[in-house]
């Protein structure tokens, strides 16, 4: 390097080959490009025997869907760049063709409501929505819509409704109708859809996989080898990738996403009770609650933690007679607890439907569902479980 001239040596002097190093953790492999031996190996690796392109994958990606693919019994993990691009890779990766039925969940994340209609249904793909907490309602609808997608999750936004997602999958299964099932609110190992029967594994792993609200990324895992294949072909020509940076953040917090998930779940369960004791609270919902009226099914559904029964991390309550105003001075009151529109981070936080998630929403169809303007989301955290309790009572007081 010493007679080349310093341009030359500025871009070539830093070439890390020689350094024979072995980190214990993968490292950011920020680099758009990956080098062979030689020629042929070059043209091997292009042919799917290694890495090449980073839009094709990245060691620091493919680390991160190796980990996930494992979490989730999965033949494979891909990665994309949001939880909505992954919804999106995965409705490519179903082939859908024109006059074509998309089935979902009348209660699923809007977002996932409003991509299939932007950018699905102008090109012929009808949608139809139904309540899937009722099995008679989806087999109907299945029959009749003879949908080859089903999308729902097993938890609802925000008044934690729950789908029996086992027989959901089966009455798809009897249509030929694929499930894509986003089991955001419910990661493995508290909730593993594809044993329940789903074809499409699919978490916003900006939620509960990250945890820390530093990255944003979605994963889609899959048991099937042609799906694994057309959903990877959907991350490489559609490009909706994951960086490595992000999925170096999401792979160090899915390190500890079993100790996070055990104590934001007993949060959860411990504030739902005492939530249920307050004059001021007039519902509250969460299914680790025996007087939710999934209880039962939610225990069936939610696999136990070193023997723990364990019911989620998300809840909702009413605030009685509250309205908006009211709600947003308690919401402006809170001290620890963080009013944002995301969850599952390790700190706790609120979120207002009517303003965030069911913006634009007509009073009739939220009546419909049962949401009221009384009604926050909350996101346990791993806080000390009587700190969140403090905040909530200072800012009742409100
Ligand atoms: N699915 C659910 C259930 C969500 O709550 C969200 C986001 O809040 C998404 C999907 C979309 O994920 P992202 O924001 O990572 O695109």
């Amino acid at each position: 390097m010493n007679e080349l001239s310093p341009a030359t040596q500025a871009v070539h002097a830093g070439e890390t080959d020689s350094l024979n190093v072995r980190p214990s953790i993968t490292p950011i492999y920020a680099t758009t490009t990956f080098l062979s031996e030689d020629m042929a190996q070059l043209d091997e690796a292009l042919g799917g025997a290694g890495f090449v392109y980073s839009r094709h994958g990245n060691p620091t990606v493919a680390a991160l869907e190796k980990a996930i693919a494992t979490l989730e019994n999965a033949f494979a993990c891909v990665a994309f760049g949001s939880g909505q691009a992954a919804l999106h890779g995965a409705l490519l990766a179903c082939n859908l063709k024109s006059g074509d039925c998309v089935l979902i969940a009348r209660e699923i994340y809007g977002a996932s409501h409003t991509l299939i209609e932007t950018f699905l249904v102008p090109l012929g793909v009808k949608l139809e929505a139904v309540d899937v907490t009722d099995n008679e309602a989806v087999r109907e609808s299945l029959s009749q819509s003879k949908a080859r997608v089903l999308v729902f999750e097993p938890l609802s936004n925000p008044l934690i409704k729950v789908a029996d997602v086992q027989s959901l999958c089966e009455l798809a299964r009897q249509t030929n109708t694929l499930t894509i099932v986003d089991a955001t609110f419910t990661p493995p190992p508290l909730l593993r859809v594809l044993d329940c029967g789903a074809d499409f594994a699919l978490h916003s792993a900006t939620k509960y996989f990250g945890g820390h609200g530093d990255a944003t990324g979605g994963v889609v895992s899959v048991r099937d080898e042609n799906l694994a294949g057309a959903l990877r072909s959907a991350m490489r020509l559609g490009g909706a990738i994951l960086s490595p940076f992000e999925a170096f953040l999401m792979a160090r917090g899915l390190k500890t996403l079993v100790l996070r998930l055990r104590e934001q779940c007993r949060n959860a369960a411990q504030l739902a009770h005492w939530l249920s004791q307050q004059k001021s609270i007039s519902r509250v919902f969460y299914p680790g609650l025996s007087t939710h009226p999934q209880h039962q099914l939610t225990a069936r559904l939610l696999q136990p933690m070193s023997g723990e029964n364990l019911f989620g991390a998300m809840l909702a309550f009413e605030v009685e007679g509250a309205a908006r105003d009211d709600v947003f001075r308690f919401m402006d009151a809170l001290r620890l607890i963080k009013p944002a529109t995301t969850l599952g981070d390790v700190q706790s936080e609120v979120s207002y439907p009517p303003i965030a998630s069911h913006r634009g929403w007509s009073d009739a169809r939220m009546k419909q569902i049962g949401l009221t303007a009384g009604v926050v989301r909350f996101s346990a955290g791993i806080e000390d479980v009587n700190d969140i309790i403090a905040d909530l009572q200072q800012a009742f007081n409100h």
